[in-house]
């Protein structure tokens, strides 16, 4: 099929946008269709998926290379640009050393495209890289890797479907993992299961919920101990489990007969009661699954957040049978991948961690270069410190303005580097700031493997050539390791299946996956060479800590950062069915936005007449960071001191309001508790 000069063809390949990864293809026209593959095995798709080629023809694709030449972009031949990114990240290294630069992989692009940057980073002698896992689920990872071994799924997609219950914590699944809620949790639903809705916003998740919490945004640790309380005292935990799978009960209970659940359930602000139905349907159940998002993982505190969560599903002992267990739904296509193939600062390919010295020799063998032991910074602490000792970033296919929290420094911090080089197919507002632009590939025009939210790798296929003189991400992340790094052997690939094979090698737990295996079904994680199989169930046996037990932990409640004062309002934010992240790709799809093209902050009908406020009218969000404008959709659907706005605009910019204290161990920043004014707006 030929649309002006670019040639489509139909090659089942992986949804760009949510962690689902449906199977979809070039169906002429401009569209998308979904096609059986291993997730939607039907070939449903949602309207993201069937939009996803609006971005591969957008008009505003990014052709040429861009040099900055007297303060402004001008187009420049691929020589040009390239030696202008090698020579300024060059000098970086020479004047201050490795550590001065910061790479930013992309959790929208492939395993092998990530490896070959992370690569890129530690043989050039720093483990400065990080991708945007960091803002949606490092906490996530952190407390799992830290109990159980493993900072992903316990369980998968398919057997979330045989749950009796479904405890779903600050996750909204019914739009924006809309396929795996179609296809796996309402199903049990359907059968029977109790779905529990844990979420101050009621969305069309809880429209389905059995019990919801409306808890006050920062105190999920006051609703998780009160229903582990309740499971201790009507005895519904299991001691068996306890006894031979984990550690430190004792010491938990003896925490738990301290909290008060009446004193927890009016410091979240919810019912009593409700909390008590909520963990019998839990504890009762035969098989219970936790399915957990960035309403959990996203505060200053949710790395505990999810200790606490975690503690549930150990009191009860529902981990390592199918419709159990502790679910992240990851929100970009390949985030679980990029974290994967390396692309964290402080863990080698395949979560070994840098500080571990067998590890790196293991990855020294390979690639001829050790890499560094120290580990590197991650994302918002690199650009917390630009222009001090952070002085060049590499950003490859992530848009940090816009997606950081304290957007507008982050966007302006972005002006102290010395040397900023961009790869990505739209002049988005982190492009804006760079000195070279380089125009890559979207996700229907490369080849390569992405890794979904239940540990699936599948395969990527091509559907489109390239535009202009767009060039594949993989030749450029090559090229300039060849070309930044001594070791141009060691960036010498025959193509990105040559750099999987690579990825199998040195990441233990993709070790015997290979492209003829996958197919066009897939492989999982942890796989096993020997037996030619991944593992569907994680910790079905023992755990993959050091003693092979789960330890339970005590888990105290942490305040936000932000203070609120009386006539303010909390502003937490999220996703909807039909945008994606920053915008950057959903935004320029018109049929995306013909279906929601505004933003608008919902708030209570309360503080709308406290404030003057009609539905419909203007308002204006401020705090210390920033002030944006927006219309107001007043409404019931979030509870009273809470307003609730998407991060998919670049206007209103909803991270220009967001505060950007770190979660001190999985340095994730806390979006969702901000506090905020809101009134009308001086042109209401
Ligand atoms: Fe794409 Fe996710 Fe929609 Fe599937 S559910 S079509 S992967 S956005």
């Amino acid at each position: 099929t030929e649309t002006d000069e670019r040639r489509f063809e139909s090659n089942p390949t992986v949804c760009p946008f949510c962690g689902v990864g449906c199977s979809i293809e070039y169906a002429g026209r401009g569209s998308a269709t979904g096609v059986e593959g291993p997730v939607n095995e039907r070939g449903e798709i949602c309207p993201k998926g069937a939009a996803a080629f609006d971005v591969v023809d957008s008009d505003d694709r990014l052709t040429e290379p861009l040099v900055r030449h007297e303060g402004r972009f001008v187009t420049a031949p691929w020589a040009e640009a390239l030696d202008r990114a090698v020579d300024g990240i060059g000098r970086v290294v020479d004047e201050h050393g490795p550590d001065a630069v910061q790479f930013f992989a992309s959790s929208n692009c492939t395993n092998e495209e990530n490896y070959v940057l992370q690569k890129l980073a530690r043989v050039l002698g720093t483990n400065n890289v990080d991708n945007c896992a960091r803002l949606c689920h490092a906490s996530t990872v952190a407390a799992m890797s830290e109990r159980l071994g493993a900072g992903a799924m316990t369980n998968t997609l398919d057997d979330l479907s045989e749950a009796d219950c479904l405890f779903v914590n600050g996750a909204n699944p019914a739009e924006q993992h809309p396929v795996a809620f179609r296809s796996y949790l309402l199903p049990a639903v359907r059968d029977g299961a109790t779905l529990v809705h844990v979420d101050p916003r009621a969305n069309d998740t809880t429209e389905v919920a059995d019990v919801h919490l409306p808890l006050r945004p920062g105190t999920d640790i006051e609703v998780a101990n009160a229903i582990a309380a309740v499971l201790v005292e009507e005895d519904l935990v299991d001691e068996e489990f306890l006894a031979e799978r984990t550690t430190g009960f004792d010491r938990l209970r003896e925490h738990l007969a301290e909290v008060d659940v009446a004193a927890n359930a009016e410091a979240a602000g919810v019912d009593p009661e409700a909390i008590r139905e909520a963990a019998r349907a839990y504890g009762e159940a035969d098989r219970a699954a936790i399915v957990t998002g960035m309403g959990t993982s996203q505060h200053r505190c949710g790395t505990d957040n999810v200790h606490a969560l975690l503690n549930l599903a150990l009191l009860t002992g529902n981990v390592g049978r199918p419709g159990t267990g502790v679910n992240p739904l990851r929100g970009q296509n390949n985030v679980q991948g990029a974290s994967d193939a390396g692309g964290l600062p402080g863990v080698l390919p395949g979560y070994e961690p840098v500080t571990d010295p067998d590890a790196r020799e293991r990855v020294a063998a390979e690639w001829g270069v050790e890499p560094p032991a120290e580990p590197g910074l991650t994302e918002v602490e690199a650009t917390h410190r630009f222009g001090d000792d952070v002085r060049a970033a590499v950003v490859f296919g992530e848009n940090p303005a816009v997606t950081e929290p304290n957007a507008t420094v982050v966007a302006s911090a972005f002006n102290d580097l010395d040397f900023c080089v961009v790869i990505d197919l739209f002049e988005t507002r982190t492009a804006a700031h760079a000195d070279v632009v380089l125009p890559g590939s979207a996700w229907a025009e490369k080849s390569g493997t992405v890794t979904n939210t239940d540990r699936r790798v599948m395969r990527m296929r091509p559907n489109a050539d390239l535009p202009g003189n767009a060039r594949r991400d993989f030749e450029i992340l090559t090229e300039l390791g060849q070309r930044l790094t001594d070791r141009p052997d060691a960036f010498d690939y025959d193509g990105p299946e040559d750099a999987f094979d690579e990825l199998t090698r040195v990441a233990p737990i993709y070790e015997g996956m290979s492209y003829e295996g996958i197919g066009d079904g897939y492989q999982r994680w942890p796989f096993s060479a020997a037996e030619g199989r991944g593992t569907d169930v994680l910790h079905a046996e023992t755990f993959a800590t050091g003693d092979r037990t789960a330890p339970l932990a005590v888990v105290d409640p942490v305040p936000p950062a932000d203070d609120l004062d009386a006539d303010e309002l909390v502003l937490t934010t999220g996703r909807v069915l039909q945008h994606f992240n920053s915008g950057a790709l959903s935004r320029r799809s018109e049929r995306l936005t013909a279906m929601r093209g505004e933003d608008v902050l919902q708030i209570h009908p309360s503080d709308a007449a406290e404030r003057g406020i009609e539905d419909g009218d203007r308002v204006t969000v401020s705090n210390e960071r920033g002030t944006v404008e927006v219309a107001a959709d007043v409404t019931p659907a979030v509870r009273e001191g809470v307003a609730f706005c998407t991060f998919h605009y670049p206007e209103p910019l909803a991270n220009a309001l967001t505060g950007d204290a770190l979660d001190p161990e999985a340095k994730i920043p806390e979006f969702k508790h901000s506090a905020v004014a809101v009134e009308p707006a001086a042109t209401a």
